[in-house]
């Protein structure tokens, strides 16, 4: 059974048409449809009782519904939403310091299959990819939590759960659908979709002209330390990853973002600042260093730990006097388990309050 987030305009229009019925109510219904979040009452659209009944149809089927919902301190709200074909995902709202915006965090993935080390996404292994049906809902789902707190939802990453290169079809398909006209919920700028460095799903994204940005989680600049934190650099080795990185940038003309969990002992060294730097040496690409958030032992039993403010901001310091533009992220929402890596499904859940 569909619901209205499996449907593009074209394909209502065709249900619609099968049915001898105007095909102009498709845009009508969808209009309503995204600006009300997925919650409408198709009544008031006066679309005559057929296609009500029609579209009532596909609107009682949801794959997604609200299971738990966590506020954090800092205003950062995760969601814990049940899926109808199994398995939960969550998905994160972080207002920004702006405040009519905000930041979405969509999973694209039911668990993870890359394995990564400090991660708590991987610990299940993968369960199944979300269909893009899913992760369009999981979009609405943020965008309404965006709407309550009278701000606008205008960028998402890939930074859920799973690696999106390996649901690359059904994420570009989700993509698509919130950010075609003239539907605009999103502009193709504000999407981020993050890989761990699966070169031929970096080649294949830039090859679909869909004009997001691209996120690397390289992590570290040498092959010896990348290879313990992330079993696929055994296949694409920092060198691989960095050319695909490179030449979306080129191909697409977007700025990448380098992503980089510090790891106290691990990955924090001046030595490692520096080779970094050397790696992104006349690559216009941002490195976003983010500070770990403790899950407990990694897979290899390895328990990580953040490093102090000083060394952050020395590893700082040594990339931005290289002239590598570097932001330190900001942790968010690590009182609810929703900051990076933290993010993990019920089955897998260690204590979270009334999860
Ligand atoms: N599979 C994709 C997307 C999910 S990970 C990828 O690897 O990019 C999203 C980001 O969170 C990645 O950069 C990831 O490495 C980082 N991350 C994972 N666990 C973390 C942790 N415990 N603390 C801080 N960042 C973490």
């Amino acid at each position: 059974m569909k619901s209205l987030a499996d449907v593009d305009l074209h394909e209502l229009q065709s249900a619609l048409h099968d049915a001898a019925l105007p095909e102009s109510h498709a845009l009508r219904l969808l209009l309503a449809y995204y600006k009300q979040n997925g919650v409408i009452n198709t009544d008031a659209l006066q679309l005559g009782a057929p296609a009500t009944a029609l579209f009532n149809d596909l609107l009682s089927t949801t794959h997604t519904t609200v299971a738990a919902r966590h506020v954090s301190s800092d205003g950062t709200v995760k969601l814990l939403l049940s899926l109808r074909a199994g398995g939960t995902v969550e998905a994160v709202l972080m207002p920004s310091y702006h405040d009519t915006r905000a930041a979405g965090c969509l999973s694209s993935q039911v668990g993870c299959a890359m394995g990564c080390d400090f991660c708590a996404s991987t610990r299940g292994g993968l369960e199944r990819n979300l269909t893009a049906g899913e992760i369009v809902e999981q979009f609405l789902h943020l965008r309404r939590e965006a709407a309550t707190q009278g701000r606008r939802l205008n960028t998402v990453v890939f930074m859920g759960m799973g690696e999106p290169m390996h649901n690359l079809d059904a994420v570009a398909t989700a993509i698509r659908r919130v950010t075609v006209p003239p539907f605009n919920l999103i502009a193709k700028r504000g999407v981020t979709v993050s890989t761990v460095g699966i070169v031929p799903g970096i080649e294949r994204l830039a090859s679909m002209d869909l004009n997001v940005h691209l996120a690397l989680s390289l992590h570290a600049p040498d092959d010896e330390t990348r290879s313990k934190l992330i079993p696929s650099n055994k296949r694409w080795k920092v060198a691989d990853v960095m050319d695909a990185a490179k030449r979306f940038s080129e191909s697409t003309g977007r700025v990448v973002t380098i992503e980089y969990t510090l790891l106290a002992g691990v990955n924090d060294s001046d030595a490692q600042a520096r080779e970094l730097s050397r790696v992104m040496h006349g690559f216009r690409a941002h490195v976003n260093l983010i500070p770990y958030n403790p899950i407990g032992p990694g897979l290899s039993g390895v328990t990580y730990e953040k490093p102090s403010v000083d060394r952050i901001e020395r590893f700082r310091t040594i990339l931005t006097d290289a002239n590598v533009v570097t932001h330190v992220r900001q942790t968010r929402g690590d009182d609810v388990n929703a900051a990076c890596g933290q993010l993990r499904h019920r089955a897998t859940t260690l204590p979270i309050a009334s999860v």
